[in-house]
């Protein structure tokens, strides 16, 4: 615990409104705080169940200025909030994490470069930023994924690229913007490791968490014994830990991976925020992401949260509300509900879209073997 530490009572800001922000709303409110989100949509999941609701532009000095007024100190629940704003906050308030870190973060030019600088390995790539850029890259690195630098999610602002003339007219089709290009890696699994890190460097992690993607989107993680591999689990924390060493890191940092086939682990990207793969700690531990969240940035205590159940995390996309066709539809919640271990996180999104995230199923049990297949029959209702 930092000696200005932040207790219950007083009111903790955040600026973006999405479910990260309204999963983080809940954990400070259930903790005694008070809560502010500056987001500029009426309707936005954080906004909805916060105290305050600043509705500007995230630049709106106005805003800033209110949000800083009335939050004793302010996080971040997305990656693409301006760093400057942060800057601004953090002149009168504690911002965490830093505009630094979140800088680093939404470029991914910049986010490899402190890879290699803390010793762990990525995906061969190369920056594209201008014509000579493509002119030299290695033949090696091609089938390759062109991913733009800056504002990508969930498998948008990437695109396979299979030869040179591929890789020449995508670069030009996405506008020239600064990309990396990356060799498309035949992936055995992947994986994510959450770590938290307080003012006082103090470091503690959740369990490795083996995580599934379909089309660019997180579908399934798991977390139990043996989903991620020891050998594997234990480098992927080391390397976590010194992505957030080495950025001087203060919040929850969530760094993503890739095994390949010889076993060995390469780093993919980071997200200075809790992170989708982290929603079965809701559930499964006894600190959730979001509640390491609130103690990082209050500057409370952090104790090594502990896995009490194996856990499966389903992520519901929005094309759940159109399994039966092109008409919205509820999905089936009373029946999956009746299967034991089930609980529903919905985010309060006014509308289903196809592909948005609109909530998520955790699945805890006794034993992983049931946690399976509790999944499956979830899954199954779920069509
Ligand atoms: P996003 O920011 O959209 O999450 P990622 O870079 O994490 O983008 O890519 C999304 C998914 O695409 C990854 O989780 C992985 O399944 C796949 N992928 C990304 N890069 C590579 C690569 N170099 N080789 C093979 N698969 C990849
Ligand atoms: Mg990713």
């Amino acid at each position: 615990m930092t000696p200005d530490a932040i207790l219950p009572g007083a009111t903790l800001g955040v600026m973006g409104g999405g479910q990260l922000g309204r999963m983080f709303v809940h954990a400070a409110q259930r903790m005694g705080y008070f809560t502010a989100v500056l987001d500029p949509d009426a309707a936005s999941p954080a906004g909805l169940v916060s105290h305050h609701h600043i509705h500007t532009d995230y630049l709106d000095a106005d805003g800033l200025g209110r949000l800083a007024g009335i939050s004793a100190a302010i996080t971040t629940e997305f990656e693409n909030v301006p760093a400057a704003a942060l800057s601004t906050l953090a002149s009168t308030r504690p911002v965490a994490p830093g505009a630094h870190a979140v800088e680093i973060a939404q470029d991914r030019i910049r986010e490899k470069a402190h890879f290699v600088r803390c010793g762990v390995p990525c995906a061969p790539y190369a920056a594209i930023e201008t014509v000579e850029n493509l002119v030299d890259v290695p033949a090696e690195l091609l089938p390759g994924l062109l991913k733009t630098a800056r504002l990508g999610y969930d498998g948008k602002g990437q695109a396979r690229v299979n030869t040179r003339e591929e890789l020449a007219q995508v670069w030009e089709a996405m506008g020239r913007v600064p990309c990396v290009l990356e060799k498309l890696l035949p992936l055995s699994w992947e994986c994510s490791v959450i770590v938290a890190r307080g003012r006082d460097g103090q470091m503690v992690h959740l369990p490795a968490q083996r995580n599934l993607h379909r089309e660019g989107i997180l579908a399934v993680t798991q977390v139990m014994e043996g989903a991620v591999p020891e050998p594997q689990a234990q480098q992927a924390i080391e390397a976590t830990k010194a992505i957030a060493q080495g950025l001087d890191y203060v919040g929850v940092l969530c760094v993503e991976f890739f095994a390949l086939a010889d076993g060995s682990l390469v780093v993919n990207e980071m997200a200075p925020r809790p992170h989708n793969s982290g929603h079965y700690s809701m559930d499964a531990c006894d600190v959730s992401q979001f509640e390491l969240q609130v103690r990082t940035l209050a500057g409370l205590p952090l104790t090594q949260p502990r896995l009490h159940s194996p856990a499966i995390m389903l992520n519901l996309l929005g094309d759940l509300w159109f399994a039966q066709g092109e008409a919205e539809a509820t999905p089936p919640w009373a029946q999956v509900l009746a299967l034991p271990g089930t609980s529903l996180h919905l985010y309060g999104k006014h509308s289903a879209r196809k592909g948005r995230k609109m909530g998520h199923l955790n699945i805890t049990r006794a034993t992983p073997q049931a946690v399976r297949e509790t999944a499956l029959q979830a899954a199954a209702l779920l069509g």
